[in-house]
């Protein structure tokens, strides 16, 4: 009995690989389509600074608006394309589209904030990804001051040593760097203190947490961090009014979550540049 229902448990998992494989093709192809397309759009969500409610930049979020199945959230597709390299693709197609919309903005006379785009872990460990990102600047001609990139705390903290000088690079560009869902991985507080970045982004797990005593503890804990390492600090994931006054009475810079703003798509940024939040 233990003999064929072994062969039975391995006959499911190859079926299962199977299909998980074919859906991976598909998604892949599918993928291709929607870059040559235009299936892919950004949304932005405002980040706001806590001391007057002034727009500090826009975070780039990509959707994909599929034919059949509607809008695809990134934690969807995204894992596919860094799977199938596609990744590399689809980050310069953000890139550009932000700059574009980006450009339209500041032509209505609004400059005065940053662009944060999201580089995934795959392509933060792609040997040229300093040179990709100054092609690409090449190719906009955009003012790199205005441009944040978002890498994740994993990303950055995997082969600490080799990534000192990676993020050198970049920040030789003219870039910010911020560290993405800080507090979820496992940071060297030492390679912290020898990165060249600018901000951190406490993870939404940690702003969750904020009205218990660890939880708060947690949250003052990161924002002295912060201070002493001299960094700005971005709380992602606010969705109370509590927890804007706790973040803001505890001295983090920056807000950015639902209470604030959804994510919303360009068409109607032009809305939210015109009058400060209100914090
Ligand atoms: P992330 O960079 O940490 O982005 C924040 C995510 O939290 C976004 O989800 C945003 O919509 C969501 N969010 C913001 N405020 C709140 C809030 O108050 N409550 C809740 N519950 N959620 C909030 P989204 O857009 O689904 O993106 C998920 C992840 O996908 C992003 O996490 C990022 O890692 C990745 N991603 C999105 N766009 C891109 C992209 O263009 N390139 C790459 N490489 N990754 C992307
Ligand atoms: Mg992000
Ligand atoms: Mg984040
Ligand atoms: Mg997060």
């Amino acid at each position: 009995a233990a003999k064929s229902m072994g062969r039975s448990c391995y006959r499911f998992y190859k079926d299962d690989m199977n299909s998980s494989a074919v859906e991976l093709l598909k998604m892949e192809e599918e993928l291709r389509e929607a870059l040559v397309e235009n299936q892919l759009e950004l949304h932005y969500q405002p980040l706001v600074n806590s001391s007057d409610g002034a727009l500090a930049g826009l975070e780039a979020l990509v959707r994909w608006n599929h034919p059949e199945r509607g809008m695809i959230s990134p934690g969807e597709f995204i894992p596919v394309a860094e799977q199938t390299g596609q990744i590399i693709d689809l980050t310069a197609w953000v890139m550009k589209e932000a700059i574009k919309d980006c450009k339209i903005w500041e032509q209505a006379g609004f400059a005065d904030f940053k662009i944060s785009i999201n580089i995934s872990a795959l392509e933060f460990n792609h040997d040229d990804l300093a040179s990709h990102v100054t092609d690409l600047f090449d190719e906009v001609d955009f003012n790199k001051h205005r441009v944040q990139l978002e890498l994740t705390e994993s990303a950055i903290m995997t082969d600490a040593q080799a990534n000192i000088k990676k993020l050198s690079e970049l920040c030789d560009l003219g870039v910010t760097l911020a560290v993405d869902d800080f507090g979820t991985g496992y940071s060297s507080l030492s390679y912290l203190r020898q990165f060249p970045i600018n901000v951190l982004k406490i993870d939404r797990s940690f702003v969750m947490g904020i009205g218990t005593e660890n939880g708060n503890a947690i949250v003052d804990a990161i924002t002295s961090l912060a201070k002493a390492l001299h960094l700005g600090l971005v709380a992602e994931g606010v969705e109370t009014k509590e927890q804007m006054d706790y973040l803001v009475a505890s001295g983090c810079d920056t807000l950015q979550g639902f209470y604030l703003s959804r994510p919303v798509p360009a068409k109607s940024i032009i809305g939210l540049l015109t009058k400060p939040f209100e914090i």
